[in-house]
């Protein structure tokens, strides 16, 4: 049986520029009482070139066919802009030789002067993802919700000059999110604002998870209204839709094309977070969970052990993924939320049942639409990216 199903010529670098950030939201995953200070550029550069020879060495992005970097924070937008400029520059010239394609990024809050949104809209070539909350409390600066949102929104729009359409955002789900869930997707509709649905992640501060039934049911509701209506992708079930037409047209080999988190096993070999000590993790929610740092790019260390261990989760899934109908689009789930329900990095997500749940609606959705039915709106949609 070919388990690799998930896409194993690209690679994606996390790279957390500032723990710094402008706001105070309630369930920060990247909450840090002691921002700690930027990495010198000199120390970048010695950083970037262990990056490189791990890359090199380890196969990491296999044929190395595209790089995705990802700047993250902290808040991105606080970092004085002649330093991130130059930082980013530098990444672009060290790694982009070693691919054949590169991309970039950057994840903000939009909390910031419109000159301020100017130059990172520029500098990551519009490639800007966003946080959306108007309806709890939670999102704040200074505590307060209302400034938040009004900043929010007022630069949400402005941010439309550069693209001609609003940002794509993160929507988070927890217990107090519940109850608005579907206002929050009427308004992200009008705005014509694609979503990510992300559960509330456990990273340093108090957070209201949702308890497995209610979000398994929130996630089929959504399906619901969601499928064969709406303008917008609604993640996770937009690239779980796509990866299971592929099914039906018989098509799986393109699966790699769709792949990506949290539906990956092999992300010892396609993903990598540096924090601003230099610090390594697979990946930003793995560092945000402090769940098996591998080194430090810095003091040019790596642990050979973790990394084996992580790098051979490919090989060990669960049992019950192995034999998993949805197998090939899920990829055995996210190893971090593994890690965290089980405590296994051969584990299994505690999102099972939710993504079971959410495979067995495409499947009566294609079945009763029809594939090229559902296929038309699927590419509707993708047009609009
Ligand atoms: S552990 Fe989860 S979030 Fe991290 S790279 Fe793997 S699938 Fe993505
Ligand atoms: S749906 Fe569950 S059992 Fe199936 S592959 Fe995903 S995590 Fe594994």
């Amino acid at each position: 049986m070919d388990i690799f199903s998930a896409n194993q010529d690209s690679f994606t670098l996390h790279l957390r520029v500032t723990k710094h950030c402008n706001a105070d939201c309630s369930y920060c995953s990247s909450y840090e009482n002691d921002a700690s200070s930027l990495m010198k550029l000199e120390d970048l550069a010695t950083s970037l070139d262990f990056i490189s020879h791990l890359i090199l060495k380890h196969n990491l992005g296999g044929k190395r066919k595209m790089i995705t970097v990802q700047y993250v924070g902290g808040e991105i937008s606080t970092v004085p802009f002649d330093y991130l400029e130059q930082f980013v520059t530098l990444v672009k010239e060290k790694l982009s030789p070693l691919f054949l394609d590169f991309r970039h990024g950057a994840q903000s809050n939009l909390i910031a002067s419109k000159s301020r949104i100017n130059q990172i809209m520029d500098l990551f070539d519009s490639n800007i993802g966003t946080s959306i909350d108007n309806s709890t409390e939670q999102r704040t600066i200074n505590k307060s919700a209302q400034r938040y949102q009004k900043i929010f929104l007022q630069n949400l729009d402005y941010s439309k000059k550069f693209v001609g359409k609003t940002l794509p955002a993160i929507l988070v789900i927890d217990e107090k999110m519940k109850p608005f869930v579907f206002d929050e997707i009427e308004q992200a509709e009008k705005k014509k604002m694609h979503l990510t649905l992300r559960p509330v992640f456990q990273g340093g501060m108090p957070i209201e998870e949702m308890e497995s039934e209610s979000l398994t049911n929130l996630y089929d509701q959504i399906f619901d209204n969601w499928f064969m209506k709406s303008e917008i992708a609604i993640e996770p079930h937009f690239s779980l839709l796509q990866k299971r037409l592929l099914k039906y047209k018989k098509e799986q080999f393109n699966l790699p094309s769709y792949s990506g988190c949290p539906f990956q096993h092999n992300c010892m070999k396609s993903s990598l977070n540096m924090e601003p000590n230099g610090e390594l993790y697979v990946c930003l929610d793995m560092a945000d969970s402090n769940n098996y740092p591998i080194g430090n790019a810095l003091t040019q260390t790596l642990d050979t052990e973790t990394f084996n261990l992580l790098l051979s989760r490919s090989e060990k899934l669960n049992k019950d993924c192995l034999s998993c109908d949805y197998f090939n689009e899920c990829q055995g789930g996210c190893m971090n939320e593994a890690i965290e329900h089980t405590g296994d990095v051969f584990g299994k997500t505690q999102y099972c049942q939710t993504w079971k749940a959410v495979f067995k609606k495409i499947d009566q959705g294609i079945d009763s639409y029809g594939y090229q039915n559902v296929s038309n709106w699927v590419e509707a949609i993708s047009n609009t990216f």
